[in-house]
């Protein structure tokens, strides 16, 4: 399959027996066989074509910030949406992006032109297309508060765009969701304000993050779903659950719906505790706790 990638892509843009540990927030995981980083809509069709023509499955990586991958590693290859294939354009007060471009950067240039909205995003580590697949939010804003269009590649290697309202956003989820399609960019849709209030939301939900969450140790953020009615982490915490290890992962002392890496975890040994978690909680409260994070094998 490789020697056919490289009729496709150019060589340089292919990488083979990658540790995925490099590639997720977590720092856990086992090889990838094969990783491509496109840089252009239209090297992405084709290999989107190959596969689909093939019927070769694959997956889609950004910057691995919701991930978890087997420490066996991945057969299918990967297709690396991050840095490789971003870009920011401002026109009046819409910001178009390209999907591998972080969120936080995102943020950053929205402030500078004075466009309000998007301060909610600037401390969620991922890129946009790993934002909008799953609808990501914080502190009362969501992705679908501010899509105007989104762009994406179907598995055949069609292009299309389609309206926010199209994308049916829901609670961290999308209609593009586990569908294969890719996310290529979109235009965000913001409002003028001033730049000091901008900036001055921007640090004040920083500090809020770095009092309450422990961004010290790698994780994926919140490990669950909001349970309808319920908060993940105030269900983990009344269970007794905070500080809870399993090998090198730990149910976080600072913010109970984090699981962190403590001290060299697997990914075995963060699910094994996702699933100690989850028993519990249900034992105690009743209540099902559903994994946010992405699991790859
Ligand atoms: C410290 C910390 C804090 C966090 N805080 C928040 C928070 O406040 N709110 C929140 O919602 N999340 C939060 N997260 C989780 C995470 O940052 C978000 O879910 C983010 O949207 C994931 O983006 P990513 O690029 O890292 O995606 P990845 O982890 O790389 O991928 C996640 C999923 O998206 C898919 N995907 C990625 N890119 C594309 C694309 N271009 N097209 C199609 N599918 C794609 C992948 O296939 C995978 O299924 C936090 C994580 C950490 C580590």
């Amino acid at each position: 399959m490789l020697d056919r990638i490289k009729n496709i892509i150019d060589v340089n843009k292919i990488k083979t027996n990658v540790s995925m540990a490099s590639y997720t927030t977590f720092k856990t995981g086992g090889r990838a066989e094969i990783l491509i980083s496109p840089t252009t809509t239209d090297e992405l069709k084709n290999i989107m074509n190959f596969f689909y023509e093939n019927s070769i499955s694959y997956y889609i990586l950004g910057n691995g910030s919701n991930l978890l991958v087997s420490d066996d590693g991945v057969k299918n290859p990967v297709i690396y949406m991050d840095k490789n294939f971003s870009g920011i354009e401002v026109f009046e007060d819409c910001i178009t992006a390209k999907a591998g471009e972080h969120l936080s950067a995102i943020a950053k240039r929205a402030a500078e032109e004075s466009l309000t909205g998007f301060e909610f995003a600037a401390g969620i580590p991922g890129t946009l297309g790993g934002a909008l697949i799953m609808n990501a939010g914080a502190y009362g804003g969501e992705m679908k508060d501010v899509v105007e269009a989104v762009s994406f590649i179907d598995i055949t290697g069609k292009e299309y765009v389609v309206s926010g309202e199209e994308m049916e956003f829901g609670y961290r989820e999308s209609a593009l969701m586990d569908t294969g399609c890719i996310i290529t960019g979109a235009t965000l849709k913001l409002t003028r304000g001033s730049k000091e209030e901008i900036l001055g939301k921007m640090a004040d939900l920083a500090s809020r993050r770095r009092e309450k969450q422990p961004l010290e140790y790698p994780s994926a953020g919140s490990t669950f779903k909001r349970p309808h009615g319920y908060f993940a982490g105030a269900l983990i915490e009344s269970s007794n659950l905070k500080g809870k290890s399993v090998g090198g992962a730990q149910v976080s002392e600072k913010h109970a719906g984090f699981i962190i890496n403590r001290e060299n975890a697997t990914t075995q040994d963060i699910c094994d505790l996702i699933e100690l978690v989850q028993k519990t909680v249900y034992d105690i409260h009743g209540v099902a706790l559903e994994p946010e994070v992405k699991y790859w094998d």
